[in-house]
């Protein structure tokens, strides 16, 4: 047998241009096909979290601004949008995708700068994800009449969409592109660290020329949102966010007739049985929670390890934790890109410190970081166990526990026994155990044998705390229509 050798090699940078992105200094509102001033007059900085430099200062819509896109929205649906055929509508979609893959290296920088995950991300995941999002419902809207036989489909009028950091183009994407397939008219609100993709997709909207107030975005913090919320002409509210305010938007949604749907948070968990191919596992784990800063709702952010196979489990995760290579988002030999901001930089910190003081054994790997932005080093969490609080929160950033089980029984009683169930990981060789295990587990998603796997074709969405509702796929038209 060849002795096994560890490779290493160091990579010369090789970052992408900032310049393949154009910036304006300021962006207004996208309100009736145009770009609006806010009411207010008031603007906020959006950062580069790699190194904390401003970017471009973003509207921040009032009360007023809300309902002006709402009205614009509802002017648009009555007038056009809701007569259009199927088959018109699908044409804008289909535009609106092919300058998303026209634009794409534009978005991508832009989305790396903006948010701070890896370029290779971003180039290679996001910004062909939201295309094709644009391309799959394009399809779809003059087909309604297939995508649910024998009954009668109606739009629902205006809705309003609000996003959360993580992915902002690609969420973008996955709200719109279905709303107007079936006939909607919308308003999304991005978050406000991350609005720059998403005024960027205005301008391509813009540049589709999709009727004015077809689509309409706003910018700004909680309270914009919370007003698009509120607005009696809004008639159904798409949220992806933390459960702590989709909790809060579905008591404000209680009581009158607006449709809903969260996409929350998460914890998966990613059960290695005995009989799985460890390598192949590692690569899985280590894309699941590390390879997006663990920014994602469904990253895989809890391991569970069968007892017998941890030790080799835990020597090779270190060992490959230690080349993972940390810094600028636009290089693109960068693995874990910066934090977003510097609030969820300081939660994860905090979350160390409480696994610390749980006792658990911390490892993070050596390398050194960039000394301005915020960078955290890719972390495993040993000898953690189900009460702990970094085995039950929804931590998202690249932080990963590991606890091991004996039997399946225990597996699945340990995946499930947390608030949420957005996504699950299993990886075993043997077929009749991963569907054992999946008809076990209280997850929206399960990947086997591999992970984070995504396509427009395919539903996602939650049970319990991880929200209600699905994206994606024929399932993801349902929230946008009424059946008669
Ligand atoms: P995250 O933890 O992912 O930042 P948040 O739930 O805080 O998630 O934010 C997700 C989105 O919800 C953002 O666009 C944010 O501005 C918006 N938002 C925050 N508070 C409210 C609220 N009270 N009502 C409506 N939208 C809100």
């Amino acid at each position: 047998m060849p002795k096994e050798t560890t490779l290493s090699w160091t990579y010369s940078p090789a970052p992408e241009s900032k310049d393949q992105t154009f910036l304006k200094e300021r962006y207004d509102l996208f309100i009736n096909g145009k770009f609006t001033k806010p009411e207010s007059k008031k603007y906020f900085h959006s950062f580069n979290p790699a190194d904390e430099t401003p970017l471009a200062q973003v509207a921040r819509a009032s009360e007023k601004d809300v309902d002006a896109a709402v009205k614009s929205a509802a002017s648009a649906y009555n007038k056009v949008w809701s007569k259009l055929e199927g088959k018109e509508r699908g044409k804008y979609l289909f535009r609106i995708a092919r300058m998303i893959q026209e634009r794409a290296k534009e978005l991508a920088v832009l989305e790396s700068m903006d948010s701070g995950k890896p370029i290779r991300e971003s180039r290679d995941f996001d910004v062909p994800a939201a295309a094709n999002h644009f391309f799959y419902y394009a399809g779809w809207a003059d087909k309604l009449e297939y995508a649910f036989p024998n009954r009668k489909v109606e739009s629902l009028g205006v809705v309003g969409q609000i996003i959360p950091w993580n992915f902002p183009l690609l969420m973008a994407a996955w709200k719109i592109a279905p709303a107007l397939a079936t006939g909607n008219t919308v308003v999304l609100k991005p978050a406000e660290s991350t609005s720059l993709s998403a005024l960027k997709l205005a301008e391509i909207i813009k540049d589709c020329d999709l009727p004015p107030g077809v689509v309409n975005i706003i910018t700004g913090f909680g309270d914009t949102g919370e007003y698009l919320v509120k607005h009696p002409l809004v008639k159904k509210i798409a949220f992806t966010g933390s459960t702590e305010i989709g909790k809060h938007i579905q008591k404000l949604c209680a009581g009158t007739d607006k449709k809903l749907s969260l996409e929350l948070g998460g914890k998966a968990a990613h059960i290695i049985l005995e009989d799985a191919s460890i390598n192949e596992a590692i690569e899985g784990i280590i894309n699941g929670i590390f390879f997006n800063q663990g920014e994602v709702c469904c990253a895989g952010s809890r391991l569970l390890v069968q007892e017998n196979k941890a030790e080799e489990v835990i020597t090779k995760l270190k060992a490959r934790i230690e080349k993972l290579i940390v810094g600028d988002p636009l290089d693109k030999n960068t693995d874990i890109g910066a934090i977003n901001s510097k609030m969820q930089f300081d939660k994860i910190q905090n979350y160390i410190g409480i696994a610390k003081q749980e006792g658990l054994e911390v490892h993070q790997s050596s390398c050194t970081l960039p000394a301005k932005g915020f960078y955290v080093r890719p972390t495993l969490l040993l000898n953690a166990a189900q009460t702990n609080r970094v085995v039950q929160e929804e931590i998202f950033g690249p932080v990963l526990t590991l606890q091991t089980f004996r039997s399946i029984e225990e597996a699945i009683e340990l995946a499930n026994n947390i608030p949420y169930g957005l996504s699950a990981g299993i990886w075993s060789s043997k077929g009749s155990r991963i569907f054992n295990l999946s008809s076990k587990l209280k997850a929206g998603v399960i990947w086997a044998n591999s992970y984070n796997k995504f396509d427009p074709s395919s539903p996602f969405g939650g049970y319990k705390e991880s929200g209600f509702g699905r994206e994606g796929g024929l399932h993801g038209l349902r929230s946008y229509v009424n059946l008669k």
